[in-house]
């Protein structure tokens, strides 16, 4: 955590006066709300807070934020965060969106972000399916679904598994929690802020709209990571019995935080140029 605390903070003090446009009953309100407590909790001026999203139903959080925020481009949320955080180490850097920018658009990104283990929390609203562009399979869609008319029968395609690709590309904290269990979701999240490295949290928040089977993931989580694992062969061990509800906090490394690099500045006229014709 960076920065100077505010006063009093109340959850209210970090949310703007811009009314959602989500579905009523989606689940991305209680992120929203949980995202404000958790910096309320832990007191961060809003000015010492960037909350960075890339496109989606998702991606809109920035807009029902007072920190500072950038609306970007489809799935370069990341990048765009990574740079924000190397330039300026004093911001707590969040990162919000869906499984499609994420995963799909961004996946590149993901795996890089990771890998360099970068101090950001990246919050991912996973709903399997794309919500903004009228319900359309995404990369974490089960192989059978067969919502879409563009997809009969479903995609056919093993689904993109986010815990098992963090802990492999080397995320240093990776987290499930549920947007219908808010309390949970805003310890993990201020513990992801507190965390020096890059934080995953994978959140199950349906698309009533789309999906609206998945009301049925309250009946169907259960938080059974209580301990986080320090050895990521541990937690490989468990999510090997993962049937994808199981809540919590996974793994918590000790990898040190990525920081900026300082490299001599070379001037144009000093280097040798060799120009080929
Ligand atoms: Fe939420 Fe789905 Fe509506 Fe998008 S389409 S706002 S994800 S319920
Ligand atoms: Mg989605």
């Amino acid at each position: 955590m960076d920065g100077e605390s505010m006063t009093h903070p109340n959850p209210q003090d970090y949310r703007s006066d811009v009314k959602p446009v989500w579905c009523p009953g989606c689940g991305h309100f209680a992120v929203i709300t949980s995202v404000a407590r958790a910096l309320a909790e832990l007191g961060l001026a809003r000015e010492n807070v960037a909350l960075i999203s890339g496109i989606g139903c998702s991606s809109r959080l920035p807009a029902y934020s007072t920190v500072y925020g950038f609306h970007g481009v489809h799935g370069r949320a990341l990048p765009v965060a990574t740079g924000l955080k190397m330039a300026r180490q004093d911001l707590t850097v969040l990162v919000a969106g869906g499984d499609g920018d994420g995963f799909s658009i961004g996946g590149n990104h993901f795996l890089h972000a990771c890998r360099r283990n970068v101090d950001l929390t990246y919050i991912v609203m996973d709903n399997s399916v794309y919500g903004m562009t009228k319900g359309q399979a995404s990369p974490t869609t089960e192989a059978d679904w067969d919502g879409s008319k563009l997809t009969p029968g479903g995609p056919g395609i093993a689904p993109f598994q986010p815990l098992e690709i963090a802990l492999s590309a080397g995320a240093s904290f990776v987290a499930r929690a549920f947007s219908g269990q808010p309390a949970e979701l805003t310890r993990q999240i201020c513990e992801a802020i507190c965390h020096k490295g890059f934080s995953f949290i994978h959140v199950l928040s349906p698309c009533i709209t789309y999906r609206p089977e998945q009301r049925a993931y309250k009946d169907k989580v259960h938080q059974d990571w209580s301990q986080p694992a320090s050895d990521r062969t541990e937690a490989f061990r468990t999510l090997l019995e993962d049937d994808g509800f199981a809540t919590g906090i996974l793994f918590r490394g000790s990898e040190p935080a990525a920081k900026p690099v300082e490299r001599p500045r070379v001037a144009l006229s000093d280097m040798e140029t060799q120009f080929v014709v």
